[in-house]
């Protein structure tokens, strides 16, 4: 790979998946050269090698070559009565290989963030719902409400590329307001105020559902309530976005996405107004929109020997993982930064990046490349109508999951 080669990537580390990311890679190791939020470089650049990072696979820790780690896992497989897959975040490929994995041993397949999958799902399957994506945010909203406490963190550049992106077609983004309710960090709220109409509410999450409804009924006249009001009523194109992981500081999420949902479709007899929910940062949306085309469910399947079937509640990982009704956990893990919560009373297997950290050492550790920085890919875009091409910017001998798992399918 020619040296210190200057190139734009499609970020894989959150579901935005930005594709305007200027980096200079020695085919390596890669530096962020132009972006501008410190959150989204570290992020990035956290991935890039260093003296801790695996690049040979381990039994505990016993360094294996990558032969007999298939070798030892394979038989770890064959020996086991019953199997667990968990997606911690991979690519479009990254998910076939894992159902077609699953399909051979007869496994669960569950993603790590389901539970917040489930949430917006609920809501969706039950009541009505009506969405937005990125783009139409971008260019058609003249107020956004975010709801929640870490969303500007999780997905950091939400600000400059969908709300108060430099161009936008159809609105004017210096007149667009955006109003934060719920626990916002104070010194983000003064910086974001300094060059946009920027209104917060800081309350706590669950008192959202009441305030939408005082909101509605205008029962209560308060300054900040009139002005929100005032901005809400005056509003054509209203968006109202979260990130559900947010809400788990809360005693009951359900209620507050449902309380958002059903504030939006109100509004909608009168103006338009959508919901745009932001996927968590491990590939959520990947996930689910490709196990929903291959099995027709979105999460938490096992194989039957003949078809996928789907139960939101026996094959949820984490209650099967915590109840010990599995004896072996397979971890798929490609872009997590985070450490993987290993049960140590079960056996488990981790394909992950080489970067990976561990609650507890699994019996086999397979690192693999990373989709968008070791090997090509796709990734989809939180709103589900982008699919994200993803290039490969250095070579550092690693094989993807889906070479790895195409190894480990049981003949
Ligand atoms: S906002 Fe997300 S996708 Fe965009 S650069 Fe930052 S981490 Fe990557």
């Amino acid at each position: 790979m020619k040296s210190n080669k200057t190139q734009y990537i499609t970020c894989p580390f959150c579901s935005l998946h930005c594709d305007d990311i200027k980096i200079r890679s020695d085919g390596k190791s890669i530096n962020v050269i132009s972006e501008p939020i410190k959150n989204c470089t570290n992020k990035i650049e956290y991935f890039n090698l260093n003296k801790r990072s695996n690049l040979q696979a381990k039994a505990k820790n016993k360094y294996l070559d990558i032969h007999k780690s298939i070798q030892t896992a394979k038989s770890m497989l064959d020996k086991s009565n019953d199997i667990t897959v968990v997606n911690h975040g991979t690519d479009v490929d990254g998910v076939r290989s894992i159902l077609s994995f699953s399909a051979s041993y007869n496994a669960v397949v569950d993603h790590v963030n389901s539970s917040h999958l489930y949430r917006n799902l609920g809501i969706m399957q039950r009541k009505g719902y009506m969405a937005t994506s990125l783009t139409e945010t971008k260019n058609r909203s003249d107020l956004v409400i975010l709801f929640g406490n870490n969303i500007l963190a999780k997905s950091p550049r939400i600000i400059d590329k969908v709300i108060f992106p430099k161009y936008s077609l159809c609105s004017s983004t210096k007149k667009r307001t955006l109003v934060l309710i719920g626990k916002f960090d104070l010194k983000t709220i003064r910086t974001l105020k300094k060059s946009h109409r920027v209104e917060n509410l800081d309350i706590e999450l669950d008192r959202i559902p009441g305030l939408l409804g005082e909101l509605e009924s205008g029962i209560k006249k308060t300054s900040m309530l009139l002005k929100l009001k005032n901005l809400i009523k005056n509003s054509k194109y209203l968006v109202c976005s979260w990130t559900s992981s947010d809400f788990d500081a809360s005693s009951n999420p359900d209620h507050i996405i449902s309380s958002i949902s059903d504030f939006v479709l109100k509004r909608n007899e009168v103006t338009r107004a959508a919901c745009m929910p932001i996927a968590g940062s491990l590939g959520d949306t990947t996930s689910s929109q490709t196990m929903t085309w291959i099995t027709g469910f979105p999460a938490r399947v096992k194989f039957n020997g003949q078809k996928f079937m789907h139960d939101r509640n026996i094959c949820n990982s984490k209650s099967i993982i915590d109840n010990k009704s599995t004896d072996l956990v397979v971890h798929i893990s490609t872009i997590n930064p985070d450490k993987l919560q290993i049960n140590k009373n079960l056996k488990n297997i981790v394909i992950g990046h080489p970067n990976s950290t561990f609650t507890y050492q699994p019996d086999i550790f397979i690192p693999v490349g990373i989709p968008g920085i070791d090997h090509r890919g796709i990734m989809f875009r939180t709103d589900h109508v982008v699919s994200m091409a993803l290039d490969k910017v250095r070579d550092v001998g690693l094989l993807s999951v889906k070479e790895i798992l195409n190894n480990l399918v049981r003949e």
